[in-house]
């Protein structure tokens, strides 16, 4: 408002100046050239009024000239003019020549400086407002530094200008970025981007994201330097970190003691498993020891029975070899070797390796296996051991069943994160779904005794799990069993990362 007055006061003000030289330019001419009868030097006294209407109102001020122009005139047609009207029409075109390019200057002029101006107002704005810091420094020494940058380092930007780079960048960070502008020097690089540390004046020691870049300042190479203050943002990740590093360590704690229970239960299991072939050891050693000491394995007729509780004893022996052995395969978790493998050929040699036994048992083996199915970073020979298990499982299954079908089937599977799919399907006599819950369970077995162990199902999930997979099972009594492994392709990260 008040700006608004002021503006319409000198307004008012240019406007009276102009009209009282004019007049004063006018009165002047009649004087003299009615009483004095010359008019040499008033003439010069209409650019006075000329000039300064052209720098206040630009062009529109040669209005003012043609004005004055029509005063000489009409003093020619009043007979006043002291000179002949050719001089005085040349001097009325100059009067607005001068108007015009007066005007036109001094419209060029203002143009210039409310551009200066705006220009001016950009600057301010984005330093002053800039959410960055911004410095500018020639020869490590500090030209500008704006509010932010100030405000950063908790000190008036005035006190950075002038002081060298380094009374700010902490300490243990300068060999960093000495090495930084070396390289910057050495490589010919313009733009550099890090992370440093800065010392505040108060003694606290701040985080930036610093981006320089070389630019020129005041007519001379400078280097411009935008900061972020990233501190809160460090003090939250490195939380973030710790929070996510002790969740690991728990999860490594209850994946110990998850595998100490389960080491547990399978301790008992093998107690339990292992009872049966001892029990039946002592009992086959005993008779044959009777035997020899009573004298009757000496008869010819009773010397098969000593041969027959040998070989059972060895049958035992056997047996308890097997428990053991998969036991061992069970926890043994430090030699597995991963590689890129084909599983359409890993599932070929497993079937191969059953095919006299599936021919035996009368078992019609299909394979659908999908081409150019993408390899996936597994341990052969532990997945062998899966596919054998399941494979002998879909055949043990169909030993009662009329229609004796096992198809095994490979493909690509999209759906949740690129995986291959192997599903061994048989049409054996499936299984109710209280079986369905235990099947993984070690020790679990429908078979007769003897001759399962219950743990082939239990190893192959732990051995899938390790590769990163799933492993699934679908079946209904007397409707066969579908199991189906899926294993994640290598763009994963890979299982070995996370092996203890
Ligand atoms: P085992 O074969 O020694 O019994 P597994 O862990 O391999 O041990 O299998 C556990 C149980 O799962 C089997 O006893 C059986 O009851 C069931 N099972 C596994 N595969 C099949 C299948 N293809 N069809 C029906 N039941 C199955």
């Amino acid at each position: 408002m008040l700006n608004g007055d002021r503006f319409r006061r000198r307004k008012v003000l240019r406007a009276g100046v102009v009209a009282l030289l004019a007049l004063a330019y006018a009165g002047a001419g009649l004087y003299l050239r009615l009483v004095l009868h010359t008019d040499q030097v008033y003439t010069h006294l209409a650019y006075v009024p000329i000039v300064l209407a052209g720098m206040w109102w630009g062009r529109k001020g040669s209005v003012v000239a043609g004005l004055l122009g029509l005063v000489v005139l009409v003093h020619d047609l009043l007979g006043l003019g002291a000179a002949d009207l050719a001089s005085d029409l040349a001097r009325v075109t100059l009067f607005i020549v001068v108007g015009l390019c007066v005007g036109w200057l001094s419209e060029r002029v203002r143009r210039g400086e409310r551009a200066l101006r705006i220009s001016e107002a950009k600057h301010r704005l984005l330093t002053e407002k800039s959410l960055a810091g911004i410095c500018v420094y020639r020869n490590e020494r500090v030209l500008f530094a704006n509010e932010r940058l100030g405000a950063m380092l908790g000190c008036a930007p005035a006190d950075l200008v002038g002081r060298s780079i380094w009374d700010f960048i902490h300490e243990p960070d300068q060999p960093k970025v000495r090495d930084l502008l070396a390289r910057r020097e050495a490589e010919g690089l313009t733009d550099l981007h890090y992370e440093c540390r800065f010392l505040r004046r108060d003694g606290r020691v701040i985080w930036t994201d610093l981006a320089s870049a070389l630019a020129e300042y005041e007519g001379a190479p400078a280097v411009l330097v935008h900061l972020y203050d990233i501190t809160e943002m460090r003090a939250t990740e490195e939380q973030r970190r710790e929070l996510s590093e002790l969740a690991r360590r728990q999860e490594e704690q209850l994946v110990h003691s998850t595998r100490l229970a389960e080491l547990g239960e399978m301790a008992a299991g093998v107690a339990h498993e292992l009872n049966q072939p001892l029990t039946g050891i002592r009992n086959f050693a005993r008779n044959a020891l009777y035997m020899l000491q009573t004298g009757a394995a000496d008869s010819s007729r009773d010397a098969p029975d000593v041969q027959d509780n040998l070989r059972l004893i060895t049958e035992q022996v056997d047996r308890a070899a097997r428990i053991i052995s998969q036991m061992r395969e069970l926890t043994r978790r430090s030699e597995r070797q991963f590689a890129l493998i084909d599983i359409n050929a890993v599932l070929t040699e497993s079937v191969e390796f059953l095919t006299p036994q599936m021919r035996l048992a009368g078992v019609d083996v299909r394979l659908d296996l999908a081409p150019d199915l993408p390899e996936v970073m597994g341990d052969r020979i532990r997945l062998e051991q899966v596919f054998l298990n399941l494979l002998t499982n879909a055949r043990q299954a169909m030993e009662e069943s009329r229609e004796r079908r096992l198809t095994v089937r490979t493909w690509l599977d999209r759906s949740g994160g690129q995986a291959v799919a192997i599903e061994v399907a048989d049409t054996g006599n499936g299984f109710p779904p209280e079986v369905a819950e235990r099947l993984f369970t070690p020790f679990f077995s429908t078979k007769k005794p003897g001759h399962g162990t219950g743990l082939g199902l239990s190893i192959s999930l732990t051995i899938v799990k390790d590769h990163r997979g799933t492993i699934q099972a679908v079946g209904a009594p007397g409707a066969g069993a579908r199991f189906t492994v899926r294993l994640p392709l290598p763009a994963e990260p890979h299982p070995a990362d996370e092996w203890d």
